[in-house]
C-alpha cells in the first residue's frame, strides 16, 4: 500500500467538487463505494519450471452510465488501492467525454521487463481466466495502460474467446489491427493530450511556436503527445523516462530521441539522420528537476502522485497538462491554483486513449472498420467539444479546469441516477 492513499486522495476530490456541484449527498455516498473488486493470486509456471505467485485485481467502480471500462497495468508497484483509484478516475473520465461508459481499471503487481515472452503470454492468459465471468462486452472491457500493449490485448482476447467459446471482439479493446483493433488506437492519448493542449494554448491567447514543453515520462502518451506538438512547432526542451531526463534548450527532435531508446533502451540527445545518429548538446537531468524546470508547459505523462507538497512551490511552468492518471496529489491543487497555472486535469487530457477504445467497440459490435481519418476526426470533434464544455463551465461558475470537468462529470452521474429515481422521488411522490 503507498504511504499515502491514492484512493482516499480521489475520493477526497470527487466529495469536495460533488459538494460544490450540489450533488445529493445519499448519490456522493454511492460513488464514494467502488461497486466490486475482485483480487487473485495467479500461479504462473516460469521457463526455468519454477512457479511464482503474481497478485492481480480489477476494480468495477460504478456502471451508471454503461458497462465498465478501463485499462490493465502491468506494473511493480500495482496494488488495490491505486487500482480501486484509478477506476474512480475512469468513471469521471468517462463522464466527462461523454462516453457511455462506467469506470474500471484492473492490473497486475510484475516487473514485466522482467518476464520472458512466453512467461508474459503465460501470465495475460491466466488473469483472464479467473476474471472471464468478470469481464464481458456488456459488463467490463479492459483495453491497456501502464506496461500493457496491443499484443497482450490479443492474447487476453483469444483466452476469453476460448473459455466462452465465441468470438467476442468487443470484449477488450487496443488489440492488434489485425485482430479486430481500431486504426489510430496506439497515439490516441497522445494526440488527445496534443489537441486540448492545441486548444488551450488558443484560449490563452499563447503563440503556438513560443511554446517550450517538459514531458516527464517517455511511454506511449508522453512520445506520441511531444511527437505531435513537435510538428505543430513547439519546442520540446526535456523529455525523462524512468532512468532519468534530458534537457536541451535548443530542444530536441522527438521522433529520433524515440528511435533511439528503441535500439539501446536508453534516452540519449540525438538526431538520426538515415541510420547515422548525431549527438546533440544536452543536459543529464533527473525526474525531479525536470518537473520544476522553467518551461511554458510540463506534461507529467508517466505515473501518479509526482506534483506534492514537496515540489508544488518550486513549479515554474505556466500550464500543466496531466496525461499520467493523478500526477498532482489533491493537497496541492490550492498551491497550484493560487501560482496561476492552468491545469488541464488528466480525466480530460488523457481521455483520447478511452475515446478511441469507445470507437473501436463500436466498429466491432458493428462489424465496421473506419479508415485512420474518420477515427482522428471524431477524436478531435469529442475532444473539442468535450474541452469547450470544460473551459466554458469553469468561465460560467467561476472553477478551475479540473473543478469544472468533476462537476459536468458528476452532474451526468447524478442525473443518471436520478433518472432511475432517488429518495426524492419516492419521498415527495
Ligand atoms: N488506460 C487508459 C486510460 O487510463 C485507456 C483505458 C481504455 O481505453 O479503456 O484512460
Amino acid at each position: 500500500m503507498a504511504a499515502i492513499s491514492t484512493f482516499q486522495d480521489a475520493l477526497f476530490r470527487v466529495r469536495s467538487l460533488a459538494e460544490l456541484a450540489n450533488i445529493d449527498p445519499e448519490i456522493i455516498e454511492g460513488l464514494s463505494h467502488p461497486k466490486e473488486i475482485i483480487m487473485v493470486n495467479l500461479p504462473i509456471r516460469m521457463d526455468d519450471g519454477s512457479q511464482q505467485y503474481f497478485s492481480g485485481y480489477r476494480c468495477r467502480y460504478n456502471s451508471t452510465l454503461g458497462p465498465t471500462k478501463g485499462g490493465v497495468r502491468f506494473h511493480p508497484n500495482v496494488n488495490e488501492d491505486e487500482i480501486i483509484a484509478l477506476s474512480l478516475w475512469m468513471t469521471i473520465k468517462c463522464a466527462v467525454v461523454d462516453l457511455p461508459f462506467g469506470g474500471a481499471k484492473g492490473g497486475i503487481t510484475v516487473n514485466p521487463k522482467e518476464l520472458s515472452p512466453m512467461e508474459l503470454e503465460r501470465l495475460s492468459r491466466a488473469y483472464i481466466r479467473v476474471l472471464a465471468d468478470f469481464i464481458g462486452p456488456h459488463r467490463d472491457i479492459p483495453a491497456p495502460d501502464i506496461y500493457t500493449n496491443s499484443r497482450i490485448m490479443g492474447w487476453m482476447m483469444a483466452e476469453y474467446d476460448s473459455i466462452k467459446r465465441t468470438h467476442a471482439p468487443d470484449v477488450i479493446t487496443g488489440k492488434p489491427i489485425e485482430l479486430g483493433g481500431s486504426l489510430g488506437r496506439d497515439d490516441a492519448t497522445g494526440r488527445g493530450a496534443y489537441l486540448c493542449t492545441l486548444e488551450l494554448i488558443h484560449k490563452m491567447g499563447w503563440n503556438l511556436t513560443d511554446m517550450s514543453i517538459a514531458v516527464q515520462g517517455f511511454g506511449n502518451g508522453g512520445y506520441h503527445v511531444a511527437r505531435l506538438l513537435q510538428q505543430a512547432g513547439c519546442k520540446i526542451v526535456a523529455i525523462s523516462d524512468s532512468q532519468g531526463g534530458i534537457y536541451s534548450e535548443a530542444g530536441f527532435d522527438v521522433e529520433s530521441l524515440w528511435q533511439c531508446k528503441q535500439q539501446s533502451k536508453r534516452m540519449k540527445g540525438v538526431y538520426c539522420k538515415g541510420s547515422v545518429c548525431e549527438i546533440v548538446e544536452y543536459k543529464t537531468i533527473s525526474n525531479d528537476e525536470l518537473l520544476i524546470l522553467d518551461v511554458d508547459i510540463l506534461i507529467p505523462a508517466a505515473l501518479e502522485g509526482v506534483i506534492t507538497k514537496h515540489n508544488a512551490d518550486n513549479i515554474k511552468a505556466k500550464a500543466i497538462i496531466e496525461i499520467a492518471n493523478g500526477p498532482i496529489l489533491s493537497e496541492v491543487d490550492d498551491i497550484i491554483h493560487n501560482k496561476g497555472i492552468k491545469v488541464v486535469p488528466d480525466v480530460l487530457a488523457n481521455a483520447g486513449g478511452v475515446t478511441v477504445s469507445y470507437f473501436e467497440w463500436v466498429q466491432n459490435r458493428s462489424g465496421q472498420s473506419w479508415t485512420l481519418e474518420d477515427v482522428q476526426q471524431k477524436l478531435k470533434e469529442k475532444m473539442i467539444t468535450s474541452f469547450s464544455a470544460v473551459w466554458d463551465l469553469a468561465e460560467d461558475e467561476g472553477r478551475t479546469l479540473r473543478e469544472a470537468a468533476y462537476v459536468k462529470a458528476l452532474r451526468k452521474i447524478s442525473n443518471a441516477v436520478e433518472a432511475h429515481g432517488t429518495r426524492d422521488y419516492f419521498v415527495h411522490n
